[in-house]
């Protein structure tokens, strides 16, 4: 684990979304193995017919959706508390794509984050705010609604550690190769920092930008105050395009 005693860790994430068969998850995992790590946390986020590659691996990992319930008659759904069992310590909670196309609601995403702290598993928890919201001037109003509706009845215990990463990922920057300003990124993580903040969670808690991260701008975002590194989902797909984006982190 890296970071100091103030400041918050650095982490680059990986959302392969539904990607790689579990062959090509083990070749990616056998080559990401020979790379040089570079001093961050890297955290990888397969798809669940992968996982298994990712329990036999040193790697960090979680799955992308766990339900907030750990067994039962849940026809298709994943258990977190298996995930952990298999080695998983990560879990994503709240993304975009699970909100819209699953219609994930703000109370299952915070049932499903207590799940995650009941089992002492790091969620990140993703917000953000559409483009209809952008152009309504409604963004800052969207992070505070999504934050306050996951995170208001959270216990005191996970703040202070703290076992939980932000992610702030605008709705219409994923997968669309449009990255938001470095302005409107500042203004966004300054924002969900006050808000974290407020609610008592520790100054350590870090908060990843993503939203078509590539080499090419991973170095300029990573400078902003407020960003302690990325999720990223295309570029996370070869090793070579996430360990560039991690040596442009560092320079
Ligand atoms: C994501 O899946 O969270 C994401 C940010 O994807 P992409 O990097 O492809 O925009």
């Amino acid at each position: 684990m890296t970071g100091s005693m103030t400041n918050p860790k650095k982490i680059l994430a990986a959302n392969w979304k539904l990607n790689k068969s579990p062959r090509e998850a083990q070749n990616f995992v056998t080559d990401f193995s020979k790379a040089e790590k570079l001093g961050l946390d890297f955290v990888f986020f397969p798809s669940a017919l992968c996982a298994e590659v990712f329990s036999r691996s040193k790697l960090e990992w979680g799955l992308q959706n766990t339900y907030f319930e750990n067994s039962g008659a849940f026809t298709g759904e994943n258990s977190a508390g298996v995930a952990y069992e298999m080695g998983s310590r990560w879990v994503l909670v709240g993304h975009s794509e699970r909100r819209t196309l699953f219609h994930e609601s703000d109370a299952e995403i915070e049932k499903k984050l207590q799940r995650a702290w009941n089992l002492n598993m790091q969620p990140i928890l993703c917000v953000g705010e559409t483009l209809s919201e952008r152009e309504n001037g409604q963004t800052l109003q969207v992070l505070k609604s999504q934050l306050m509706a996951a995170l208001g009845n959270a216990p005191e215990s996970v703040k202070v550690q703290p076992l939980l990463t932000v992610a702030y990922e605008p709705v219409w920057a994923i997968g669309t190769g449009k990255v938001a300003t470095t302005a409107q990124v500042q203004e966004c993580h300054l924002e969900i920092f006050k808000i974290l903040k407020n609610l008592g969670f520790s100054e350590k808690t870090s908060i990843l930008y993503g939203g078509s991260v590539k080499p090419e701008n991973a170095g300029e975002l990573s400078k902003l105050p407020h960003v302690s590194g990325f999720l990223v989902g295309g570029a996370s797909l070869k090793v070579d395009s996430l360990m560039s984006i991690a040596k442009n982190m560092q320079n």
